[in-house]
């Protein structure tokens, strides 16, 4: 087979720097610590970098700047474009207009990360490769208001050099045993870290829309991972955050690990945030019906199609099934015109119920039980 790459619209900057950062992280970084090993002090710089600077793209470009999730003070709004900087993703203004086309055209050519053309372009193809014509930054004027983003825009590569690369080398020079520890500094809390957090990034744009469940819509491709959530400091709900992207939380019930919305909200105890934006819990537990009954819809179409020996029983399973989480939906659809305050036993309930009835129609989809 042969492979063509369309040279005309390589991004030589991008692609170099990309291509050194990887090299770097997957070689020299390694051959680093087999001959010096890892001290304390790289280690907890290490750590530091990648959870100032992940977070300041979740927390700052993603949940604050790109969706207005929430309002924050001056403080955060620095910390996270600085170390937002850090992370070689571009600035803030940048990555948030890429982010909100798309939310705008998920899954569609205006998409900059589209995943129906490829897993490879979705992931990094994107970036490697230009479009022409360069897409206007139209859609951020809000953000052009804000003083401290528009610094950022204009100086986020000299940011991201001075503190993202040589800091940890000045520090590691100085606190990790002299020039061995400034190469380790530059190479762990710096390189490796850069390439660490940058994938965990694209993972979200390529895989989180690829692999994992859609409890809450269907609509596009993008699903939720607990998996991802455990690298993306909680990006992983992205089923979810497509279906509410304004809410502040990614991760919407409480047993989701999801640390930027734990930081969101522990800023906003500490008078850092404002304004926090929840999705209530009965429009969220509406969205799982209704997909909850376009699942079942869809089950029973393929069993009338089937030749399956208890076919006439299942489609009667099917339709009962079906019937009921209709007469749910509709009651909590009522519950909520009328604005009826509903308890968190009552939604609890509801909510059980869905999953028990989602339970049933995996059960019957593997042709394992006809449900009563
Ligand atoms: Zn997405
Ligand atoms: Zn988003």
């Amino acid at each position: 087979m042969k492979l063509s790459i369309p040279f005309e619209r390589v991004d030589w900057i991008n692609t170099v720097f990309l291509l050194i950062i990887s090299l770097l992280a997957v070689i020299a970084a390694p051959i680093y610590l087999w001959n010096h090993g890892m001290n304390g002090f790289l280690a907890g710089m290490f750590a530091f970098y990648c959870i100032a600077t992940g977070m300041s793209i979740t927390l700052g470009y993603h949940r604050l700047f790109s969706h207005l999730s929430f309002k924050a003070k001056w403080p955060v709004r620095l910390f996270t474009l600085v170390f937002g900087a850090c992370a070689f993703e571009n600035s803030a203004l940048n990555w948030v207009s890429d982010h909100r086309r798309h939310h705008k055209h998920t899954d569609h050519d205006d998409d900059p990360y589209d995943i129906s053309k490829g897993f490879f372009w979705a992931h990094i193809g994107w970036i490697l490769f230009k479009v022409r014509p360069e897409p206007p930054l139209d859609n951020v004027q809000d953000l052009r208001k804000d003083p401290l983003v528009m610094w950022q825009h204009r100086w986020d590569k000299m940011i991201a050099l001075v503190v993202g690369l040589i800091l940890p080398a000045v520090l590691g020079y100085f606190f990790a045993g002299g020039w061995n520890g400034a190469l380790g500094g530059f190479l762990i809390a710096g390189v490796l870290r850069v390439f660490c957090v940058q994938q965990c990034t694209f993972f979200i744009n390529s895989l989180c829309h690829t692999i994992g469940r859609q409890p809450y819509s269907t609509r596009c491709s993008a699903r939720d991972s607990f998996v991802m959530s455990l690298f993306t400091f909680g990006e992983g709900y992205h089923n979810y955050h497509h279906e509410f992207q304004h809410d502040y939380r990614n991760g919407v019930k409480p047993w989701n690990f999801d640390p930027t919305k734990w930081a969101i909200w522990v800023l906003s105890k500490i008078g850092m945030a404002s304004d926090l934006r929840r999705v209530p819990d009965t429009k969220v537990l509406l969205a799982e019906m209704a997909e909850a009954r376009r699942r079942a819809d869809v089950e029973l179409a393929r069993l009338h199609a089937s030749d399956h020996p208890w076919r006439d029983k299942a489609v009667e399973s099917m339709n009962s099934l079906i019937e009921r989480l209709s007469a749910n939906y509709h009651d909590l659809e009522k519950a909520m015109a009328d604005r009826v305050d509903l308890s968190r036993k009552a939604l609890r309930n509801w909510s059980r119920e869905t999953k028990e009835m989602l339970d049933h129609l995996s059960a019957i989809r593997r042709g394992r039980s006809v449900p009563a």
